[in-house]
């Protein structure tokens, strides 16, 4: 077959406009939520904290009673009343007088300020006071962390350990997201045996069915992996079939090129697909076929472990991720300075493995060839490399995708 190669931002283009089905959502427990997709927006129904509060221990006062208070001149108060966190005031703090207060305890009606302890004789029922105060100081305002009515996250916000620690603030101990996405993952090839198997000669283990089930994990999706994918048609559609049936995506290694054995296409054809592209133009894992069955996406990659590794990251990475409702499916771009040369010319777009710390994006010791995993261990990045750069020097300004 004759390739046109699709720039890559109209392959993820095609893909984004091709599949945009919302989730379903669903109710989960806060503590089940992390790394799942809002699918609400969410504002703060309550002021946190709910009430003003003492940051510290010490003594809630009139700061008009500590007017020139110093530590030859304290003022001395009536300690009226002490009020510890999870207590509510007694009543109002008078003129002359002062309440003792615990960290996170309420402010009394009266008082507008606290006084460190330190600052003071720690008197119980009378308390010499050995500095003057600003009024307002040391007070925590009620929703000085977040007001009513502010935006807490959005639809479509992947949820970190801090969204739900707010929305735990919030007194919520459910929220609602999106049914995760399950991909089904195939490798295919007649030379792959599945890990934890004696290895036959000419045969090597399937890398990439543990390395892209483990991305879409950590991506907060499931994987469904399906071992049969011997380079034989009816395996191949079967195998198809039966991911299709049970995932909302399905991502293909091996068998996309233009080898004798190459029989992705003919299994797509085989099970009516609508091809969308095949071939983009960026290095390595070029041959990527995307097609439709059913209105479910099926993205072949390369059998290569590091092409089959990039082109995810490019192009199934945001189609995933939009299917699984997060808002914001691109990955991440920052521009970088190479610590070192890259000493290959690229005639084409080419993304390379890279390790980006502050703006030094350094690369790693190991092979740079597609076929090899083992460099990617330890980057964090691929370097974006515009088609028709020449070798690129060490300080070379370089875009980089984040993984
Ligand atoms: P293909 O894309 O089928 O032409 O395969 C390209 C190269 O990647 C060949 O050397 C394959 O043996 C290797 N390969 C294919 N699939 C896998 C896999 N699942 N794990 C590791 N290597 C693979
Ligand atoms: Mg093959």
């Amino acid at each position: 077959m004759a390739h046109t190669y699709l720039p890559l931002e109209e392959a993820v283009s095609l893909l984004l406009e091709q599949f945009s089905p919302i989730p379903a959502a669903e109710e989960v427990p806060l503590i089940q939520a992390l790394n799942r997709v809002s699918a609400d927006d969410v504002t703060a129904a309550v002021d946190h904290p709910p009430f003003d509060r003492s940051p510290l221990d010490g003594y809630a006062a009139r700061s008009e009673d500590l007017e020139g208070a110093s530590p030859s001149s304290p003022a001395v108060l009536e300690v009226t009343q002490r009020i510890y966190a999870g207590q509510v005031p007694a009543g109002p703090v008078q003129p002359g007088t002062c309440a003792r207060i615990m960290t996170g305890a309420p402010i009394p009606p009266g008082a507008d300020c606290v006084i460190r302890q330190e600052d003071t004789d720690y008197g119980e029922e009378q308390v010499h006071i050995f500095v003057s105060s600003a009024p307002h100081r040391n007070i925590c305002d009620r929703g000085e962390d977040l007001r009513k009515g502010t935006p807490i996250l959005s639809r479509g916000t992947v949820l970190t350990p801090a969204h739900l620690g707010v929305l735990a603030g919030q007194g919520m101990d459910r929220v609602s997201v999106f049914a995760p996405l399950t991909v089904g993952v195939l490798a295919t090839g007649d030379e792959l045996v599945s890990p934890g198997t004696p290895l036959p000669s000419g045969k090597i283990y399937n890398s990439n069915g543990t390395y892209l089930s483990a991305r879409l994990n950590q991506l907060g999706m499931y994987a469904t992996v399906e071992d049969r994918g011997a380079d034989r048609l009816e395996v191949l559609t079967a195998s198809l079939e039966a991911l299709l049936d049970r995932c909302g995506a399905v991502i293909s290694t091996g068998g996309v090129s233009v080898g004798e054995k190459d029989l992705m296409p003919a299994a797509l054809e085989a099970l009516g697909a609508q091809i969308l592209f095949h071939g983009v133009a960026v290095k390595p894992g070029s041959p990527v076929l995307a097609a439709s069955v059913r209105g479910k996406p099926v993205l072949c990659l390369s059998g290569n472990p590091f092409a089959a590794a990039a082109t995810f990251e490019v192009l199934a990475r945001p189609l995933l991720c939009r299917l699984a409702g997060w808002k914001d499916p691109m990955p991440r771009r920052v521009g970088g300075v190479l610590t070192e040369p890259f000493p290959k010319a690229s005639p084409g777009r080419r993304l390379v493995r890279a390790r980006l710390e502050g703006s030094a994006v350094s690369l790693p010791s190991g092979e740079h060839v597609s076929g090899a995993l083992s460099a990617l261990i330890g980057c964090n990045c691929l370097i974006d490399i515009p088609a028709g750069s020449p070798p690129l020097a060490a300080h070379t300004p370089v875009e980089v995708v984040l993984l």
